[in-house]
């Protein structure tokens, strides 16, 4: 590894060291939590079913064999139970999800039946119990359902409602400021004059941020200059919990921003990972204030906020970012190693049982088309020569 360097697993150790979940949780409303992070475990109100129900439209009857008369009485309907006993020689008629009514003990299926004249005539034996949803069957009351840490996305704000709950106590969302340093860049659609190009960094990691789970304001663009740089620098640390910038961050005369950092009394943490692309990233903190300097090619970038700022989002709201669904891939073509470890963008596609790992096209850190449509980072551990086609790569999920 280039001396100076630290390697990724370090540089996330130190992020992540510098993260404390935000606080204190907020209690919301469960129609506005998706996409939040549980701050306590979420245990069910009542059961779930809250009653014994049926599972098929049909008739409510006690347990017996083919061929018995039955006389109907009254109807059990979802929302509306019916209240009359069945006695042997009765049935109710019932649909799916009503309750089951008194001295009932079972449901047979509307298809099991012949009916005349307000009778049924059973096709079928009938068990116990059977077509019976029991109260409690999928969450008995006072279980944990979700863990402090989930995700609210569908299937768990509908399991919460199931449940019983109105509010749920989730993490605050970090708030992210996103600046973009570079006297080249023009905003989105805009016209380029001679050496400009388009700021794609400014959406590109606003909504990275917000797949993340942050509030991100539309991002600031900065010229390179010192005094213009600390004045954006100083107003982000005022109401930001983490700032990112992209660009200015290398060593070059027109690079401004650790300076401003330094001046603005933001520590460092590190500067410079052992990656490909990404080396030049840059963190600090003041206070609970994150500050991620990520390098300017778009990329670079992308890659260096999925493997350091996105964690730092999930750490804040008292989570982790969601393993890969794979953690390694056979590598589906020889990768020329590097001296850092690399981030490849790969595609993942399964041949003969195995998830083989396809590099989406060139890799260059400015070869934005190489994002487009990949599955993961497969890193590539540093060293010389080649890693052969058929070697096993750790994967990184991509954010979102
Ligand atoms: P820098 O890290 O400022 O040296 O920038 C490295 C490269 O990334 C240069 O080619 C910049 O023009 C490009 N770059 C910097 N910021 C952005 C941005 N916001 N959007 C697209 N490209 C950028
Ligand atoms: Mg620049």
């Amino acid at each position: 590894m280039p001396s100076g360097l630290i390697t990724i697993a370090q540089a996330r150790e130190l992020v992540l060291q510098s993260t404390r979940p935000l606080a204190p949780p907020e209690l919301i409303e469960v129609d506005h939590a998706l996409d939040r992070v549980l701050a306590q475990d979420v245990a069910a109100a009542g059961d779930v079913p809250p009653f014994p129900c049926s599972a098929m439209d049909g008739y409510a009857v006690t347990a017996g064999p083919a061929g018995r008369v039955l006389t109907v009485f009254g109807e059990s309907r979802a929302g509306a139970p019916s209240e009359r006993p069945v006695e042997n020689g009765q049935a109710t008629r019932i649909s799916t999800g009503a309750a089951i009514p008194p001295g009932a003990s079972a449901v047979i299926p509307q298809e099991n039946v012949e009916v005349r004249d307000g009778t049924i005539t059973t096709t079928a034996p009938v068990r116990e119990g059977e077509h019976v949803r029991h109260a409690g069957e999928d969450i008995p009351a006072g279980t944990t359902v979700l863990a402090a840490g989930s995700r609210l996305r569908a299937a768990e704000l509908g399991a919460a409602v199931a449940s019983g709950l109105g509010r749920v106590l989730v993490a605050r969302r970090p708030r992210v400021q996103v600046l973009c340093t570079g006297d080249e860049l023009r905003p989105p659609g805009e016209p380029l004059g001679p050496g400009e190009i388009h700021n794609s960094n400014a959406l590109m990691l606003v909504a990275l941020a917000a797949r993340c789970g942050a509030v991100a304001p539309a991002a600031g663009r900065l010229p390179d200059d010192r005094a213009a740089t600390v004045e954006a620098l100083a107003a982000a640390l005022d109401h930001a919990d983490v700032t990112i910038v992209s660009g200015g961050v290398s060593v070059g005369p027109h690079d401004h921003v650790k300076p401003a950092l330094a001046q603005l009394q933001v520590e460092e943490v590190f500067w410079g990972v052992s990656l490909q692309p990404g080396k030049p990233t840059w963190f600090g903190v003041r206070d609970d204030r994150l500050v991620f300097g990520l390098p300017g090619n778009p990329v670079s970038a992308f890659v260096t906020f999925t493997l350091f700022a996105s964690h730092a989002l999930a750490a804040l709201q008292g989570t982790t970012v969601a393993p890969a669904l794979e953690p390694e891939a056979i590598l589906a073509m020889a990768v020329h190693r590097h001296n850092r470890e690399q981030a490849v963008r790969v595609k993942l596609e399964r041949r003969d049982g195995a998830v083989v790992a396809v590099p989406n096209g060139p890799q260059g850190s400015h070869i934005i088309t190489s994002l487009l449509g990949a599955d993961a980072l497969a890193l590539i551990p540093p060293g010389s020569g080649e890693m052969p086609a058929g070697a096993s790569v750790a994967l990184e999920p991509l954010p979102g």
